[in-house]
């Protein structure tokens, strides 16, 4: 899949209160990419992250998968295509607190009224070292599960790309490195194309291309 951003501006506010999070930012993504972006804290990583997966529209700017309009659809279209083709992490995990591991990670199959397919889920809990813990409620297992059971829920739907924010953010250093050692596995294995978000320099370097955003201005630091 050919991701194609275009000159993606996001303001906010008016008058005094006007910041421009994201400039003229124009990325294409390729499938297969491993791409990481970096950047200190209010630079615009994770306005630039919802809009490419569509969570959020740009002031102006396009935005193409495959050549279709992203911000074209209307929002029934757009919920069950970010449903069905992306994949999503967030730093606090957010998973439902009511549910259990599984529950949770089946939870986008169930609104597209979809079934598991258990072989593919006993690869991906395997792959993330959660398969003993999938009757567990959020609040009985660690800060580094809990994200590895989030990225199982991004990654059920077989999407085509995922979007990782600051996935390490909360964790320590030593889970925090376990849950990317995960997610490069899987993107080998799965043939996934990952946009991981960070300002932890060791995993930006584990990407292919690695981007560095700054006042809402994005550059690519290296191509391997
Ligand atoms: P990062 O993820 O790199 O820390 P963000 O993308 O969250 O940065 O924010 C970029 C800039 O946009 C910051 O100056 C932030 O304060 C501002 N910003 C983000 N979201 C909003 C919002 N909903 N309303 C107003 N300003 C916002
Ligand atoms: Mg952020």
């Amino acid at each position: 899949m050919n991701i194609k951003a275009k000159e993606l501006s996001k303001i906010y506010g008016r008058g005094e209160n006007r910041v421009v999070a994201l400039d003229k930012v124009s990325l294409e993504i390729a499938s297969n990419d491993f791409i990481s972006i970096m950047g200190p804290s209010g630079s615009g990583k994770s306005t630039l992250l919802h809009l490419l997966s569509g969570l959020d529209q740009p002031t102006s700017g396009s935005l193409t998968y495959d050549g279709k309009d992203i911000y074209g659809l209307n929002d029934k279209e757009l919920s069950a295509f970010r449903r069905q083709r992306i994949g999503f992490i967030f730093q606090q995990f957010n998973l439902l607190p009511v549910l259990t591991a599984k529950e949770n990670i089946v939870m986008p199959l169930l609104l597209d009224r979809k079934q598991p397919d258990e072989a593919y889920l006993k690869e991906l809990t395997d792959l993330l070292g959660i398969r003993e813990r999938l009757t567990h409620l959020p609040h009985e297992l660690s800060g580094g599960q809990q994200q590895r059971v989030a990225i199982a829920r991004a990654l059920v739907a077989r999407p085509d790309i995922v979007f990782a924010d600051e996935p390490t953010g909360n964790l320590d250093s030593k889970s925090g490195g376990e849950v990317m050692e995960m997610l490069q596995n899987i993107w080998k294995k799965l043939g996934k194309t990952l946009v991981v978000i960070t300002h932890d320099s060791s995993i930006a370097k584990m990407a292919d291309r690695q981007f560095v955003i700054v006042d809402g201005i994005l550059s690519e630091v290296t191509a391997k």
